[in-house]
């Protein structure tokens, strides 16, 4: 099931997708069980807006051993977590506003992890049932200030590095989901989330030894190989085979 959060005239609804066409929900799929009205919407007649608002963004580095490489660095030997802050989410079709020309500000594609119960301290067997679906992010990454300040708070958090959507997909196999991003056209990183190194289970096991996940909240797992700057007027598409994909604008300040 591909559920979406979305907005016409200056109502927020949330649906089911189907096709081009969306059947409205009477509630928020995060927080409850949904019910379909009899309203449908045309997805090309709506704005698409993030799938959540998540209280807590937790993203995972150097997840793939090609992305270790790449960055010269050594393989985590347990995931390695980081925050950023949720006010830095966009959604499908925005755009993401490069703060500062001088500085090198990538694209991550990445599989997001959607939290649907809350979880605290999950048995690696019982791990995919707090799991809501999976959605695309682009996990955009200042590295001018990442190098500088030795920690990522800063690098990832500005208003709208932290795309997501368009749909929170439910039937999806976490660990074995093609994984691309487009620049202008141009495919910049293929490969699967079969070659994480830390598998879903093991992500949401590793976070909740630490911190509680609520709905709504979510995991960026880590990007492929083929990290590459943006610059104003660039178009970037981040994919995830069964989800859809995640298109953003690149503008400047
Ligand atoms: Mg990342």
């Amino acid at each position: 099931m591909k559920y979406i959060r979305f907005q016409k005239d200056n109502q927020i609804y949330y649906g089911v997708v189907k096709g081009n066409s969306i059947t409205q929900l009477d509630g928020d799929y995060i927080t409850g069980e949904t019910r379909p009205l009899s309203t449908e919407f045309a997805l090309d007649e709506v704005e698409v807006l993030t799938p959540v608002e998540p209280r807590q963004v937790l993203c995972i580095g150097l997840n793939y051993e090609a992305h270790a490489e790449e960055t010269g660095k050594p393989i985590p030997e347990e995931p390695m977590m980081f925050m950023a802050s949720p006010s830095a989410v966009t959604a499908h079709g925005t755009e993401i506003t490069l703060p500062n020309l001088d500085h090198r500000i990538d694209y991550e594609a990445e599989l997001v992890i959607v939290i649907g119960k809350e979880a605290k301290e999950v048995k690696k067997e019982e791990a995919l049932s707090f799991i809501f679906g999976y959605t695309v992010g682009n996990d955009v990454s200042n590295r001018h200030l990442q190098k500088k300040d030795g920690q990522f708070t800063r690098a990832k958090s500005f208003a709208g590095f932290k795309p997501l959507g368009p749909v929170i997909e439910t039937d999806l196999d976490p660990n074995n989901a093609s994984i691309k991003l487009k620049l202008n056209g141009e495919v910049k990183q293929e490969s699967n989330t079969n070659d994480l190194i830390h598998t879903i289970e093991d992500l949401v096991v590793k976070a909740t030894e630490v911190m509680t996940l609520s709905p709504g909240d979510v995991i960026y797992t880590g990007t492929p190989s083929g990290v590459g700057p943006l610059s104003p007027g660039d178009v970037v598409e981040a994919e995830v085979g069964g989800i859809g994909v995640l298109k953003n604008h690149v503008i400047s300040k």
